[in-house]
């Protein structure tokens, strides 16, 4: 499968062929239908997994399929608000989004604290189509009266699970209420909870949702090999091992006193 047959335009294929991309990660495969499609997404997986491009692919072909213009006196409004929980993770998904974004005509911003608001105050002054924000500091432009959130067309929630974990749930209700009530909304988490599922409940409308398998639990990227040895030579079949192979992880089973147990990332 590649990135065009998923209905990706020219400029996007480009970009994300220029990026090194050659086929979609399995994520990638079931976000980007889900999303073009304009319905809700919850989607469980993790970081590695490709999930950024996934949500943000099918968001920027949204936007740009549909171009807004700003009103005669006023410049164009924020159409798609990204929120994260770390500063970190804000700064990564925003230039994910200028990257797979270069060859289109749409602005991103990235917003969090711990830096200077005059200089974001004055970036909010042109065209931002895009937002991508940690919670605490775009409620303190909302605050201050520099920041309208009425025309988001899309809202995602990238890592809602440890925006949760860590105390965000009253601010993120206090954004939800500044969003127009017709949007586009899609949830990202690595962990599924209660209140993962709460959260969705109250957000989500009628949503698909897709899951890929945790990294790490994975049997495709790992080989499981059992050597049978008799308790006097497990030491010395470790020595060789450690000697002859590179990234294993091993158990040598209490149990099967016999069993040395080897894990191989591939
Ligand atoms: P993420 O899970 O979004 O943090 O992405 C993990 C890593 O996978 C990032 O370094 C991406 O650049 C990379 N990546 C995302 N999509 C693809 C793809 N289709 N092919 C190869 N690498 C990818």
């Amino acid at each position: 499968m590649s990135f065009s047959s998923l209905g990706l335009s020219d400029e996007i294929v480009r970009a994300v062929t220029a990026r090194g991309y050659t086929t979609p990660t399995p994520i990638q495969m079931q976000a980007i239908p889900a999303v073009m499609s304009g319905g809700d997404l919850l989607a469980g997986a993790q970081t590695g997994t490709g999930k950024t491009a996934g949500f943000t692919l099918p968001l920027l072909q949204r936007l740009s399929d549909k171009s807004v213009k700003g009103s005669s006196t006023g410049r164009p409004p924020i159409r798609a608000l990204i929120l994260t929980p770390t500063r970190e993770l804000a700064a990564q998904v925003e230039s994910s989004v200028c990257e797979y974004g270069k060859y289109l005509k749409l602005n991103s911003m990235v917003m969090f604290g711990g830096v200077n608001i005059k200089s974001q105050i004055q970036q909010l002054k042109s065209r931002v189509d895009i937002l991508v924000a940690t919670p605490g500091r775009l409620l303190d432009h909302v605050q201050q009266g520099t920041l309208d959130l009425s025309q988001i067309e899309i809202l995602v929630l990238d890592e809602a699970d440890r925006m949760l974990d860590m105390g965000f749930i009253r601010d993120i209700r206090r954004i939800l209420a500044l969003l127009p009530k017709q949007r586009q909304n899609l949830l990202f988490f690595a962990t599924f909870s209660d209140e993962i599922k709460a959260l969705a409940a109250g957000l989500l409308n009628r949503p698909m949702m897709i899951e890929v398998a945790r990294r790490n639990l994975t049997s495709e990227n790992v080989t499981q090999l059992v050597y049978l040895v008799d308790r006097e030579r497990k030491r010395d079949l470790l020595v060789h091992l450690i000697k002859n192979i590179t990234g294993f992880r091993c158990w040598f089973s209490p149990a099967l006193s016999m069993a040395l147990i080897v894990w191989l990332s591939n």
